[in-house]
């Protein structure tokens, strides 16, 4: 019998380009879920906060081939950690950041994957680079040899409609590529980190390669009051 995760999972695929990498966000999703998913072939688990995804990671331990991805806002006295449980980190929000994960990665001796995370628009519920202030921190970004910087993550605003939202996705695919005309040594902008469970179709249209989706594989989380 296939499971009701499995079955999402399916559903959620025959709307993925196969080169589209599908990320199963599970904060506050317990490990037995994450299993199933892991059963229907997902092996990208993406959580939200350090301390949370360490109890996971160690209660899946039987399972070698997942590929752990930071995605929640990474606070800098959390940067060796993140390093040491994460080989991809979506939320690099900033150069003081990226340099000390650079200078970290250098010591410990890894290579993290990282994406830099932008603001299309700006919105004080967010962190990210603003387009401009990203610009300008390219030349000192192309410095931290370290990082394998793969690219940009976006999370629209809250309350645009999907012609506003598939707007954001394609200006962050623009930007993407306007980056990568600049051919820096140690820039690479192949990867597009966009798209959640109500918004993943149109980040797809827009360029996506990599979704990142939580409610629409677990159900719905349980809301905060
Ligand atoms: C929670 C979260 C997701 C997944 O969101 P859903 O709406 O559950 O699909 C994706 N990206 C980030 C950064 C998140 O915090």
């Amino acid at each position: 019998m296939t499971s009701l995760i499995a079955e999402r999972i399916a559903q959620v695929r025959q709307h993925l380009p196969a080169s589209v990498k599908l990320i199963a966000v599970t904060k506050q999703v317990p490990a037995l879920a994450m299993r199933e998913a892991y059963n229907a072939g997902v092996r990208d688990f993406g959580e939200s906060r350090i301390q949370e995804a360490a109890s996971k990671q160690e209660q899946l331990q039987d399972l070698p081939d997942i590929t752990w991805h930071l995605i929640g806002t990474l606070q800098s006295n959390k940067a060796k950690k993140a390093l040491e449980q994460f080989q991809w980190i979506h939320s690099v929000d900033g150069l003081k950041l990226a340099q000390r994960l650079d200078r970290l990665a250098q010591q410990v001796s890894c290579q993290p994957q990282v994406c830099l995370q932008v603001k299309m628009l700006s919105d004080p519920n967010k962190s990210g680079w603003s387009v401009p202030e990203l610009l300008n921190d390219l030349p000192e970004l192309n410095q931290c040899s370290n990082l394998k910087i793969q690219g940009l993550m976006t999370i629209p605003p809250f309350g645009l409609n999907d012609s506003e939202i598939l707007s954001v996705f394609e200006r962050t695919r623009e930007l993407a590529d306007k980056i990568k005309q600049q051919n820096w040594s140690h820039i690479q902008m192949q990867q597009l980190s966009m798209g959640m469970s109500d918004d993943y179709k149109l980040a797809v249209q827009a360029g996506a390669t990599m979704v990142r989706l939580g409610r629409i594989l677990f159900g719905g989380r349980p809301t905060l009051q």
